[in-house]
């Protein structure tokens, strides 16, 4: 347990929660936390669950100290014999197997230099099998914006957006998932008349404020999106000039959009046509409309297309490259942005630079030293298929796999197949609990650096408290590590520069904007208590707000139409089966390892339940409240009911914030998508009975 003696101390720092950045810090008369006036929060606002960010940091279930197993079960042991075991354990593999038998697992709800230094560590070892949780929420954005675009981050501010006309917000809901961004940047554009159109399976508590509803069949957004392109162009409601201007293949996409039949294609995706089509008349009429993506578009086997679906509406309708306009995809956790930004991930070096450009590999190892390796490497999906076999060791700081990947039945026993597996965390979460050695590391508020939000905008954290106990800071942990793994596999002596002999969270920030060209112009004294934002080349001024004003991201003039498919979901339903989609409340955060652990918010949200529309439960004989079991060939889960209209017909709806029920026990590992590698969360064919 944390020490009862422990300092905490007021320090502007970043939320812990989700990417949208609230600047918060220690109330000293609450012992809460409270918001500071940050860039995004400019009147210090916040939601529950930023309130609640200290509830973890002095919680009795707190790791203090190393653990380490021992006869099949975890036991305390000093850092010294902890960290000798990783380091003997992870040296014996990259000996005996080579480098590529390590999987790295980074943490998008850790700093920029945290998950920097962690993939240097990979690299330098010579693997680039490290991946991060952005691979479960939105690769297949970022795949499809990148090869759009040249960038797969959001193409405006939010600052900017509230100018919209119109918003589009697909398979988001920001109401209760970015609370303070639907709060503070899009309500008062809701109030001054803006018209928003919301396709989602559920009427959640964004779609109270829509115009239209699109209450879409999961796995079911390309036919939706091809329709309202195709209204479009139909209806003539396509901006030519900046079709002929900005863009490139518009013919052919023309050509495969007069195939497609509109009230076909509503029925299709489970819409009323002509709601549908007054959608892409409001779209397509506005001055300024803006589009939202979230995961309920990129968590399909088929996200990368289903966003190019709707990057193609956004281009022949001209909103792109414009205040108010673009793609925006609403990013989860506090630094899912950065964490790829610093090149947590298995194809690009930092700033998205592609692992295979040999000109961007040679800079790299100009600043390291040490050639990154050229070929990509596997993503957290793939890892975890290949425990055991390929990967015989695993480095999991700060993430949770056990419970966030798909098949989770089937990740847990993965798990135990490892020669290795090493946890950094602050809890013995149900990924430590397969750990070989699990090692204490510092919550938010116990540590500074630099964290990037959803626009782009990147903050600095502080530190509110000391570490309780043992517990140490997580870059000690990992500089320490990498130090001596470096020296023992003697990679060491060819590291330039500092190496990993960072003093300060500032001086690896210093390194990381040598190799980043996006951040190449940032530093601690110009983000100050505000922000910078990314691009935010050297010698600059300031950064770029809205992307792809002149030119796209890639120096290109133009960006490609893509005619784009259909793809039907990879779960078959038969006869009797509804279709299972998973989500967030407002009150819980990913896994739940955090929030899971705040008596404030788990008084206002305890626990998980399973929305069913009336139909489908009365066709099942069963009551709101009532206990069911759902399950398919993948596992059997056992939760209550609520019995709600706000489900569409057919398709029931659960959290992933709960170890029980475990909803990933039912959700598909396979196939993935084929181009980033993202599962299909969002359908997933399950029988629901009551128990
Ligand atoms: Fe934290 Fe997000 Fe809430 Fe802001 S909106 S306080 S960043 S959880």
């Amino acid at each position: 347990a944390p020490t009862e003696d422990r300092t905490f101390r007021p320090a502007q720092s970043v939320c812990p929660f989700c990417g949208v950045g609230c600047t918060i810090q220690y109330a000293e008369a609450s012992g809460k936390a409270t918001g500071t006036k940050g860039p995004v929060n400019r009147r210090g606002e916040v939601c529950p669950k930023g309130v609640a960010a200290f509830d973890v940091v002095d919680h009795d279930d707190r790791l203090t100290q190393p653990l380490v197993r021992e006869s099949g079960h975890l036991v305390t042991a000093p850092w010294d014999e902890a960290i000798d075991r990783v380091v003997a354990g992870v040296a014996d593999i990259v000996e005996t197997h080579g480098p590529d038998a390590l999987g790295f697992f980074a943490s998008s709800n850790c700093t920029n230099e945290e998950n920097y230094v962690f993939q240097k560590l990979a690299r330098v070892l010579g693997t680039n099998n490290v991946d991060n949780c952005a691979r479960l929420c939105h690769s297949s954005t970022v795949a499809a914006m990148s090869a759009r675009f040249g960038a797969g981050a959001m193409t405006n501010t939010l600052d900017d957006l509230g100018e919209a006309d119109t918003f589009l917000v697909c398979g988001a809901n920001p109401a209760e998932q970015h609370p303070i961004i639907f709060q503070s940047y899009l309500g008062p554009a809701l109030k001054d008349g803006t018209t928003m159109i919301h396709v989602d399976p559920r009427a959640t508590a964004t779609t109270r404020h829509a115009d239209v509803h699109l209450p879409v069949e999961p796995g079911y957004d390309i036919p939706l999106l091809n329709a309202m392109t195709t209204v479009v162009f139909e209806e003539g409601l396509e901006d030519r000039a900046f079709l002929a201007e900005r863009t490139t293949g518009v013919e052919d996409l023309r050509a495969h959009l007069a195939e497609v039949d509109v009230d076909a294609n509503a029925d299709l995706a489970g819409v009323d046509p002509d709601d549908l089509r007054e959608a892409a008349r409001t779209y397509a009429e506005a001055d300024q409309a803006a589009a939202f993506t979230g995961m309920g578009m990129s968590q399909h086997h088929c996200g990368t297309d289903n966003v190019h679906a709707l990057l193609n509406l956004a281009l022949v309708t001209g909103n792109v490259g414009k205040r108010g306009t673009g793609v925006n995809p609403l990013r989860g956790q506090n630094n899912v942005q950065g964490a790829g930004d610093v090149g947590a991930l298995p194809d690009v070096l930092p700033g998205y630079r592609e692992v295979t450009d040999g000109a961007a590999r040679r800079e790299t190892a100009a600043v390291w030293g040490v050639d990154p390796p050229g070929e990509p490497g596997l993503t957290e999906v793939e890892m975890t298929h290949r425990f055991g076999d390929e990967i015989r060791g695993a480095f999991v700081f700060g993430e949770n796999p056990a419970m966030t990947e798909p098949n989770a039945t089937r990740v847990r026993d993965s798990f135990e197949k490892l020669d290795l597996c090493v946890v950094l965390d602050l809890f013995e979460t149900e990924t430590a609990e397969h750990a070989d050695v699990v090692l204490p590391g510092s919550a938010w508020a116990e540590k500074s650096g630099t964290v990037t939000n959803t626009d782009r905008q990147v903050m600095r954290m502080r530190e509110n408290a000391d570490l309780p106990g043992e517990a140490r800071q997580d870059l000690t942990v990992l500089t320490e590590i990498a130090r001596r793994l470096t020296e023992r596999l003697g990679v060491a002596a060819d590291l330039a520069g500092p190496g990993f002999d960072f003093p300060t969270p500032e001086s690896v920030f210093a390194e990381l904007t040598d190799v980043t060209p996006i951040y190449a112009g940032m530093s601690y004294e110009g983000i100050g208590h505000g922000s910078q934002r990314w691009p935010f080349p050297a010698g600059a001024d300031e950064g770029v707000g809205v992307l792809h004003t002149q030119t796209f991201a890639n120096g290109e003039a133009t960006a490609p139409l893509v005619p784009i498919e259909h793809v039907p979901p990879a779960d078959d339903l038969a006869d009797g089966e509804l279709v299972l989609t998973t989500g967030r409340v407002l009150q819980h955060f990913n896994s739940g390892a955090l929030t899971r652990r705040s008596d404030t918010l788990t008084r206002m949200y305890r626990e998980d339940a399973l929305q069913i529309h009336p139909d489908d439960a009365e066709a099942r004989d069963i009551s709101d409240g009532d206990r069911v079991r759902v399950w398919n060939d993948r596992k059997e889960v056992a939760v209550a009911v609520d019995v709600t209209p706000a489900t569409r017909r057919g398709t029931v709806f659960m959290t992933f914030h709960f170890a029980d029920p475990l909803v990933n026990a039912l959700t598909s590992d396979d196939p993935l998508d084929p181009v980033a590698k993202i599962p299909e969360y969002k359908h997933s064919a399950v029988r629901v009975e009551p128990i």
